[in-house]
């Protein structure tokens, strides 16, 4: 069976084929990071527009890639929600009429889950039930995954997300949008010894986290710096990341472990933008080997938004296919409520 999947969510379009057989086949991705960059974040109507010009050129690149026609699809998946309304409405109606036009049926996949089964992608390839860390840019959760469908929130942000603390991070340290990336890459080559920043809720019983307090001690310290006359050098900068970064990971690998221990899982998957911190994927392994549980991890391209999570978890899905026409989006959508396989 050949699944081609849409990601249209919020501002990357993502198109790939997903061979049940041959596995992934073909991906390809349009970010639009430029476009937005320019007003300092997702301008919603610029997203919708552009995803409607890059779609059907990027669904016929995966085609020619793959050496296979329209004729050769057994379903079309795409992101039904969360995300921009619009953004959304641009897959849905490509799926929709696509797969009306050749007779096929189409799965609305949740792009949450489309993350957490991204690791799946990867080989060696995790075994359920696992501990999922899903930390992207709009959500921060520990769940236990006993198998498709069967998600169990253990713990969350009460506030921002990890990849949204990066972010707006990034911008009041002045880096250019989006700064996430930046700022981890200036992380690894700044000093880890001179600053040392909060780890809020660290001790907390539960397996809940709070990462805005961070973002604001960051700018306490960088007041601090200038009110002292140090100037914001780039090693200053540097260090000031890595204590940002260090901080972060401290977090989200302490209350890994905690889900790992309160669970009694041994298998810990990672999925979501902030996966492919490669500080984040240090911690995790060295904690894997003197804790003895496996770590896994999707490819890093695969970590943000992207069509192969889509088409993957669609043809996870195929026994939600349904026929398309009269269909809608879901802009807010409660991963808890998808049924279990
Ligand atoms: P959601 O999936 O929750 O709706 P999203 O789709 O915007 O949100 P993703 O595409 O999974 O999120 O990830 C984007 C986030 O990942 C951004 O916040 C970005 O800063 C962050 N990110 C990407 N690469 C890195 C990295 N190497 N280190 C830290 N954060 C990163
Ligand atoms: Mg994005
Ligand atoms: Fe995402």
């Amino acid at each position: 069976m050949l699944v081609l999947g849409i990601e249209s969510s919020c501002d990357e379009t993502g198109v790939a084929l997903y061979d049940t057989d041959a596995g992934l086949v073909a991906h390809h991705l349009h970010t639009q990071m430029a476009m937005h960059a320019e007003y300092g974040g997702v301008v919603p109507e610029l997203a919708s527009r552009d995803h409607i010009r890059r779609v059907v050129p990027l669904a016929r690149a995966c085609l020619a890639d793959a050496g296979r026609s329209l004729a050769d699809l057994s379903a079309i998946a795409f992101t039904e929600g969360p995300g921009l309304g619009g953004a959304l409405l641009v897959g849905a109606s490509v799926a929709n009429s696509l797969a009306f036009g050749l007779g096929i049926p189409v799965i609305g996949v949740h792009h949450l889950e489309g993350h957490l089964l991204s690791p799946l992608l990867a080989t060696p390839r995790p075994a359920f039930p696992f501990v999922a860390l899903l930390v992207s840019g709009g959500h921060t959760q520990l769940m236990a995954v006993r198998g498709i469908g069967d998600y169990e929130i253990l713990g969350e942000t009460l506030d921002d997300a990890a990849g949204e603390a990066f972010d707006k991070t990034a911008k009041l340290l002045g880096l250019d949008y989006p700064g996430g990336p930046t700022l981890s890459r200036l992380a690894m080559r700044g000093d880890p010894a001179r600053f040392t920043l909060p780890r809020p809720m660290l001790n907390s019983p539960d397996l809940d986290m709070s990462f805005s307090g961070l973002k604001t001690a960051v700018l306490t310290l960088v007041k601090s710096l200038e009110a002292d006359g140090q100037p914001m050098d780039d090693a200053t900068r540097d260090a000031v990341c890595r204590a940002f970064q260090e901080a972060i990971v401290d977090v989200l690998v302490k209350k890994s472990l905690k889900a790992l221990k309160q669970t009694g899982m041994k298998r810990l998957v990672v999925a979501g933008g902030v996966g492919a911190n490669l500080q984040l994927r240090a911690a995790l392994d060295d904690a894997a080997k003197r804790r003895r549980f496996e770590v896994f991890y999707p490819p890093i391209a695969l970590c943000t938004d992207n069509g192969a999570m889509i088409a993957f978890a669609g043809a996870m899905r195929l026994a939600h296919a349904r026929a398309p026409g009269g269909y809608t989006v879901k802009p807010r959508w409660d991963l808890s409520s998808l049924p279990a396989l």
